[in-house]
């Protein structure tokens, strides 16, 4: 993925005082146009004004001619024995004058108005262009900061002005440009949710979700409960220390009577009802050696906080962190009635440590080449890798299956599991159960009542300075997300297509993406700013695009950029450039969402559980079970490749190497990523260089180890694949070189993300030089002095303009796969020729060092 974005995320440092340079700056030609627009509406074309009723301008008329009057009056020769007299005279003239002067111009008036009948929408289209242009001239230049040079610190200059101006709010970890565009769709999501519901149905997904959410915002209920309905939990596995009886006892272990859960019946109820790994994890995916069928995988995977390290106490952040995590377990604890917590905690806390002990980071080598990781056995060689646990029990309840002894499962951890097995051995089972109990409570609390979510946000403060907790609709939110991604998804893609209609035209790709404009977030600068010369309500959306989606033409052009460059690359052999290439012609890629969200029918039968609006915790049991069958399922199936694994509304992107398929949601297809009225060096920095992004994901560390059909196969040739290493180590090192508050960032860690980042952003810039070639030069922007090929870094820059709370680094450190946004961005400029060039760096400062890495 691009991006992960926290649900969390942070603080509001010292908010930004604005500078008033700007915009003022080219103040002029935002007037000019202000102006313009008014005048076709209600000014003439000579700058008279249009009051023709009102005395003002009659009255400047009669004035005139009353001076003549006054002149002729004075002339000498006039009838003295007229039946008019000089004045009356006088004031005729001046009436006939004055009603000729009227006729004149209410024909000019009329005429305007047949006329403007005519070039009103002509009118429309250029206002509307002109006022896209002046929108993105205000986002771009309103980010930047001038005063910073480009070649020096290219993400201050991009980002300054943002940074300056925004805080970070308190119940986030995080905020940025992307964020801003993630709570438009947000506020969306949460007017859809508290619509009345349309199908009423018992099976309505659209029902169900809605009740989902009015049960998750109902905390008066959820507080009554108390934590009632997670004791249920406790008691329906034996309780502390194995002391209940099981209600029932069915399926439970130890002959006839119904006393106690055996170790194998709890690691069933945890791993297969609550769906809580617990030493390790069980799942059903693509095999990554035959990715046609689905596999059971087998991982290592039993520790509650995110990363070993932070459990082996190597530096002070890391014990401050794990004090904070005991705390939260003995208060846990004792909240849900488990005497002597303190003993308990620690006894759980030490084996936590143990199995820390014999798991590998992510971000060690080990765990970075899936070739060797990955091993399929069958159920009796495992057996013999783990012999402390009953396998084939295990699995066959789990799958509701007889399994034989020759099934082939998948490993990736076979180390880790010979070491598993033996921890099992020798624990206590009092304390193996207390600990499989603590993953399932450690899991569902957050679903509890107001002093269990206290509790847990008091950790959060401690170990990443969370400063608030989420306000509750948006905490309901993001669990509607989780729970119901596609009916959410389902009633956010009806919304862009207007209610469910059969515009199928529509799906499948970003088209749609169109309609999703006036989801801007720009910053509420500049008041005076035109935005109302063009009714939005009156625009027709662009449906000029039907006929080729401008989204699949963008990623088309950057598919063909990397084709150009692969070609192009002097340390790749001919054999390789070959399969590569191919790989590139066999990339599935999908966008905005999948077509059956317009089938209601459809949509219901993902989520074939009850849902009641008064039972929030149940609903989520009951979902977790669900899913857990629809894996379950997915064991004796053939892998669907159009399946979506983020719903449309997500504001992220993938690559999913074992189905080479990119995939790109419409919310993120959205401005200031991407919008149809802007430039196209905007639109190819913004969502191009994401596009490029995740498709360098097929050729780096992780995904090139998987061929065109998405299978774990070598398709470098070894002299190729050596020289790819050697440049990825360059990368390595150019990141272990970047500190964030003295902390290092992990080049090996966030090396594919890197590699993703680097190639993503050339890709998008070779593409927007061929979208030139073929389309001509752009418009400048109005009131900026930047060429277009700059503005296209600057764009890719500005996508992640963002403040985190420094709180909040060490975690980030430890375990995002991402470099800080800084280095995601001068890390990718300062590699890229083009860049010094386009900004005139001089060879040698910091943006255009002498020597770069270079893969792609
Ligand atoms: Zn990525």
């Amino acid at each position: 993925m691009f991006h992960t974005f926290p649900n969390k995320s942070k603080p509001q440092s010292p908010i930004s005082l604005e500078k008033t340079y700007s915009l003022t700056a080219h103040y002029d030609d935002f007037q000019e146009v202000k102006y313009g627009s008014r005048y076709s509406s209600s000014t003439l074309s000579n700058g008279m004004s249009l009051h023709l009723g009102g005395s003002l301008d009659r009255s400047g008329r009669g004035r005139g001619g009353r001076d003549r009057c006054v002149g002729g009056g004075a002339s000498p020769g006039g009838g003295a024995a007229e039946r008019w007299s000089r004045r009356e005279i006088c004031l005729l003239s001046a009436l006939v004058f004055a009603a000729g002067v009227c006729v004149i111009l209410g024909c000019m008036l009329a005429l305007k108005f047949l006329s403007l009948e005519a070039q009103d929408a002509q009118c429309r289209e250029d206002c509307r262009a002109r006022r896209s242009l002046l929108r993105a001239a205000r986002f771009v230049q309103g980010n930047i900061d001038a005063s910073v040079q480009p070649c020096h610190d290219f993400y201050s200059f991009a980002c300054g002005g943002w940074l300056r101006r925004h805080g970070i709010p308190e119940d986030k970890l995080s905020y940025g440009i992307i964020t801003g565009i993630g709570e438009q769709n947000q506020e969306k999501l949460q007017r859809l949710l508290e619509e009345p519901v349309r199908r009423t149905g018992l099976d309505s997904a659209e029902r169900k979700v809605k009740e989902f959410y009015r049960s998750c915002v109902n905390i008066q209920e959820i507080d009554r409960l108390g934590g009632g309905p997670m004791t249920e939990v406790i008691e329906n596995c034996g309780g502390w220390d194995f002391s209940g009886a099981p209600p029932g006892g069915a399926g439970w272990e130890s002959g006839s009577a119904p006393v106690r859960p055996d170790f194998n019946e709890m690691l069933y109820r945890t791993q297969g009802v609550y769906s809580t790994a617990v030493f390790f994890s069980i799942t059903v995916n693509v095999d990554d050696k035959n990715s046609s069928r689905n596999a059971i995988r087998i991982d290592q995977e039993g520790l509650t906080l995110p990363e070993r390290t932070l459990y082996l106490g190597q530096d002070e952040d890391s014990v401050k962190i794990l004090a904070a995590y005991k705390a939260l377990m003995e208060r846990l604890l004792s909240m849900l009635g488990a005497h002597n917590a303190t003993v308990k905690s620690r006894e759980i806390l030490e084996l936590e440590m143990r199995l820390a002990n014999i798991t590998v980071s992510e971000f060690d080598e080990q765990r970075k080449d899936i070739s060797s990781m990955y091993n399929r056995i069958t159920l009796k060689q495992l057996q013999r890798m783990a012999p402390s646990l009953h396998w084939k029990r295990l699995l066959d309840r789990i799958f509701h299956d007889n399994f034989s002894e020759e099934e082939e499962i998948v490993v990736l951890a076979t180390d880790y599991m010979q070491k598993v097995s033996d921890i099992i051995k020798t624990s206590s089972k009092r304390v193996l159960h207390n600990y499989m109990l603590w993953r399932i409570v450690a899991a569902l609390s957050e679903h509890l009542s107001t002093a269990f979510r206290s509790t847990i946000h008091e950790f959060s403060r401690e170990i990443d300075g969370t400063e608030r907790q989420l306000e509750l609709g948006r905490l309901c939110l993001t669990q509607a997300n989780k729970h119901f991604g596609m009916a959410l998804g389902a009633l956010f893609s009806s919304d862009l297509t207007g209610h469910g209609s059969n515009s199928s035209d529509l799906t499948g790709h970003g088209s749609n993406s169109s309609d999703l404009t006036g989801l801007v977030g720009f910053d509420p600068r500049s008041p005076t700013f035109p935005l109302e010369i063009c009714s939005p309500a009156l625009l027709p959306r662009q449906r000029k695009s039907r006929n080729r989606d401008p989204v699949q033409e963008l990623v088309e052009d950057i598919k063909h950029a990397l084709d150009v460059r692969l070609q192009e690359l002097d340390w790749m052999d001919d054999e390789t450039k070959e399969a590569a290439r191919a790989k590139l012609q066999h990339m599935m890629v999908m966008t905005g969402y999948p077509e059956f969200l317009l089938k209601p029918e459809l949509i219901d039968q993902e989520y074939g559980f009850d849902v009641n609006e008064k039972t929030y915790f149940k609903n989520i049991l009951n979902s977790i079970k669900y899913n857990i069958k629809l894996s379950v399922k997915k064991i004796h199936q053939e892998v669907d490749k159009t399946t979506w694994l983020l719903p449309p509304q997500a504001l992220n992107a993938y690559y999913l190497p074992n189905k080479n398929q990119m995939v790109f949601p419409a919310g993120i297809l959205q401005p200031t990523l991407y919008d149809p009225e802007f430039p196209q060096s905007l639109n190819y920095g913004g969502i191009g260089a994401i596009i490029g992004h995740e498709l360098t994901h097929g050729y780096d560390d992780w995904g090139g180890q998987y061929d065109r059909y998405g299978n774990l196969k070598q398709w470098w040739t070894e002299e190729s694949y050596r020289k790819f290493q050697k440049k990825a180590e360059c990368i390595i090192k150019l990141y272990d070189n970047f500190t964030v508050y003295n902390q290092r960032v992990n080049g090996r860690l966030t090396l594919g993300e890197n590699i993703a980042d680097l190639g993503g952003l050339k890709l998008s810039y070779y593409a927007y030089q061929k979208w030139i070639r073929e389309h001509g030069p752009e418009r400048p922007l109005p009131g900026l002095k930047y060429t277009h090929e700059q503005l296209l870094f600057i764009a890719f820059a500005q996508n992640w303009c963002m403040k985190r709370r420094s709180q909040s680094i060490y975690l980030q450190l430890l375990t995002d796969k991402h470099a800080p946004e800084h280095y995601r961005v001068i890390g990718s400029v300062s590699q890229f020729d083009e860049f010094g060039r386009v900004f005139h760096c001089p060879k040698g400062s910091p943006m255009h060092p002498v020597n770069k890495c270079s893969v792609w």
